[in-house]
């Protein structure tokens, strides 16, 4: 994995598409939003991007390794 995932916590609704795609990567916290997990690394960069892909309302954000972001697109 080179990509870098974040999950803007304002957006996301815990629909949790991300979570069943890439259960590696992210988790619902107590509060029912998505977080990154420690094994994130585990988990390739196309699995990220399709997860992120998969998020209704664009909550993720992939960035690369030199810090573009790649999605959302702009
Ligand atoms: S798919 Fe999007 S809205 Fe659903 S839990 Fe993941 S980040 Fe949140």
């Amino acid at each position: 994995m080179s990509y870098k995932v974040r999950v803007v916590r304002d957006l996301c609704i815990g629909a949790a598409s991300c979570v069943a795609l890439a259960p590696l990567a992210f988790e619902l916290d107590s509060e029912g939003k998505a977080i990154v997990k420690d094994t994130v690394s585990q988990t390739s960069d196309a699995e990220l991007l399709e997860s992120a892909k998969s998020c209704p309302v664009d909550a993720i954000i992939v960035e690369d390794e030199s810090g573009m972001q790649i999605w959302p697109q702009k």
